[in-house]
């Protein structure tokens, strides 16, 4: 019998996710190596503080400050340090020495991925990142490899738990989106600065990395169009639910078609909070849970749930990619893994096109309804429903009307027109949301 190869594996870091990669390499490395085909031996583990108490015992002759000298020494470079510098740095010259690499930084493959990537593919290592996009989900693999065979034409995903906490509690408990975020906080879903998630940064990372795999095209951050969750009031929830809604933060990349209708125009990616009909399949997802729909034109529609952030779960998705890059490296063949052939351009939000909810307070008048379809029919922007409730009860305010519009598909550009137009109308006391709707 031929004797086993070991893999030297490299950790950078060891905080939630990395101290949770260490203990699973050491309590299941027989597990590992007969997937592998090859050990797996944790070489050394490079934080900050050696000596910081962490989450998991392990041993204490493995950490070191000296990145650099363990990247260099490793067939294996497992990067949970997370922000862009040193793991910038410490990834490239892990692949310009023939390491192949796992990561979870988001912020770092949304910022400088196409660095990343071309020096992976130039030094033919592999450069995996399955737990940057929805933690444990195995989403980022069967987009790349099980729907290669196909054409994706839209990705739906809630990639943030924390965000869809905060609106999931909003919605059940009829709290405002500062309880809901303050509540969160006290259970460990939403940092103390919670700016990334709440502003949609996280999830705008997330869906760069999405749409680029979706489409075979390279996406950067700019491209995403991201509007986060802390303008969505306690009123916008009620009536979204009244209306048989409910509000989610998506991540959407999607292709649409030129005007004509020839061809691909380009792919809109966004990530704004969303209103989805009840029943369809993501309204479903509760919690800090995580969910990504695809639709795809063989397969139809696709839906990967589960958790998409924790220490363990997370793990999962690490190392995952840990015993595919050294099967690899047993059985030899090329790092490149994914393709950049799509080269379809990035829409602008202008471009994008999507149902819409609007909410309006209106003057109690004759005839107030007939101008505002009159006015939405003049912009080209056709109504599916309009639904008035009266309100009778405040004597100091005259009468007024409660107006919620949902819109059949319609441009941006058109929507965007047509709410200006009708903050013009004398009839219109203010707009009190615009919301997108999807899976209508
Ligand atoms: P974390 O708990 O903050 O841990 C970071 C670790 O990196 C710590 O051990 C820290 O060392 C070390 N470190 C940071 N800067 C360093 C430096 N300059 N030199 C040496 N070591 C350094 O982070 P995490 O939550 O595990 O997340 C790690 C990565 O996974 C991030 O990119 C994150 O976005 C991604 N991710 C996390 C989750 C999640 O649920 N947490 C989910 C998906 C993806 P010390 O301990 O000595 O300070």
């Amino acid at each position: 019998m031929t004797e086993m190869r070991t893999l030297k594996v490299a950790l950078l870091g060891c905080g939630n996710v990395g101290a949770q990669v260490a203990r699973i390499l050491i309590d299941d490395a027989e597990t590992l190596a007969s997937r592998a085909g090859a050990r797996l031996e944790l070489s050394g583990i490079a934080v900050r503080n050696p000596d910081a108490r962490r989450d998991v015992e392990l041993p204490h002759e493995l950490f070191t400050t000296d990145a650099d000298a363990l990247v260099k020494d490793a067939d294996l470079v497992i990067e949970l340090m997370g922000g862009i510098e040193p793991a910038r740095t410490l990834i490239l010259t892990a692949i310009r020495h023939g390491a192949c690499v796992v990561t979870g930084n988001k912020a770092l493959l949304a910022q400088d991925g196409p660095t990343l990537y071309e020096e992976a593919d130039k030094a033919g290592v592999q450069l995996s990142y399955e737990a940057a996009v929805a933690g444990a989900i195995p989403i980022l693999r069967p987009i790349r490899d099980s729907l290669s065979g196909d054409r994706i034409t839209r990705v739906l995903g809630i990639v943030n738990g924390t965000t869809n906490f905060i609106l999931d509690q909003m919605d059940t408990t009829g709290a405002q989106f500062t309880d809901a975020l303050a509540e969160a906080q006290r259970l460990g879903y939403a940092e103390a600065d919670p700016t990334a998630d709440v502003e949609g940064h996280d999830a705008a990372a997330k869906a760069a990395i999405l749409a680029s795999l979706s489409f075979h095209t390279r996406f950067a951050l700019e491209d995403v169009f991201c509007e986060g969750i802390s303008s969505v009031t306690a009123s916008d929830i009620a009536a979204a639910k009244d209306a048989g809604f409910v509000i989610k933060l998506l991540a959407i990349a999607e292709k649409l078609a030129d005007p004509d209708g020839h061809g691909t125009a380009g792919v809109s990616v966004r990530v704004h909070p969303t209103l989805l009909p009840r029943e369809h399949p993501l309204a479903a997802v509760h919690g800090a849970f995580n969910a990504v729909f695809i639709e795809a034109e063989n397969a139809g529609e696709l839906m990967f749930y589960g958790q998409g952030a924790g220490g363990t779960p997370t793990a999962s998705a690490v190392l995952g990619d840990l015993v595919s890059a050294a099967r690899r490296i047993v059985l030899g063949g090329p790092g490149r893994t994914e393709t950049t052939t799509g080269h379809v351009p990035a829409l602008p939000i202008d471009a994008a096109v999507t149902s819409y909810y609007i909410g309006l307070d209106v003057a109690d008048q004759p005839g107030v309804l007939a101008r505002i379809a009159q006015l939405f029919a003049e912009h080209g922007v056709s109504i599916e429903i309009m639904r008035q409730t009266i309100h009778r009860d405040s004597a100091a305010k005259a009468e007024s009307a409660e107006l919620r519009i949902v819109t059949h598909r319609a441009s941006e550009a058109a929507l965007a027109a047509t709410v200006e137009a009708v903050k013009g109308l004398d009839i219109i006391n203010s707009v009190t949301s615009v919301l997108r709707v999807e899976g209508v």
